[in-house]
């Protein structure tokens, strides 16, 4: 075999590496753990998911929200949230907005409802009381949104699904 035959198999076979890596590691993005289901798509298609209690958020975003809770302060901010759930079950924020607020008080905020596909409400309690109130489990109720939080501190956040109204779900932030 010549040097030249030797280099053209070695040539091939690193390709051919190259390739299968590459359509592996988009096969993992594609199955696994970067998908994200819109949640258009689980209220189109009645989809049962199992939430394994996460919620994910981007450290930027809770940067401008902390800005929002400090500037608003003692009145209630809301914001709509944006964003899915992930094949590990985890909710993930990617986005909010504000809605049309029509009054916001140091107790309450009324507004506008988010657009179809939201998958939720984030609003703030200065007072620091990171739990529902009622008027918040049944306003959450009539909405039947994925997910409702309550900012009552910087950083912190109680974030609530409709079967889990009393137990936090675990906010991490990243
Ligand atoms: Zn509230």
């Amino acid at each position: 075999m010549s040097s030249i035959e030797i280099i053209k198999i070695v040539v091939i076979k690193t390709l051919i590496t190259v390739v299968l890596f590459v359509f592996f590691v988009m096969a993992l993005r594609y199955y696994g753990y970067d998908l994200i289901i819109q949640i258009e798509e689980i209220q189109q298609d009645n989809v049962t998911i199992v939430y394994d209690g996460i919620v994910k958020i981007d450290r930027q975003l809770v940067d401008e929200l902390n800005k929002i809770y400090n500037d608003e302060k003692p009145n209630e901010y809301v914001v709509c949230l944006e964003g899915g759930v992930n094949l590990k079950g985890e909710i993930i924020i990617t986005d909010f907005y504000k809605p049309t607020i029509v009054e916001a008080t140091e107790t309450e905020v009324i507004y506008k409802s988010c657009n179809v596909g939201s998958i939720g409400t984030l609003h703030s309690h200065p007072d620091g009381i990171c739990e529902l109130s009622r008027q918040d489990i049944y306003t959450f109720g009539a909405t039947k949104q994925l997910l409702t939080c309550v900012q009552c501190r910087e950083d912190v956040f109680g974030c609530f699904t409709p079967t889990s109204l009393d137990k936090r779900l675990k906010v991490i932030i990243e």
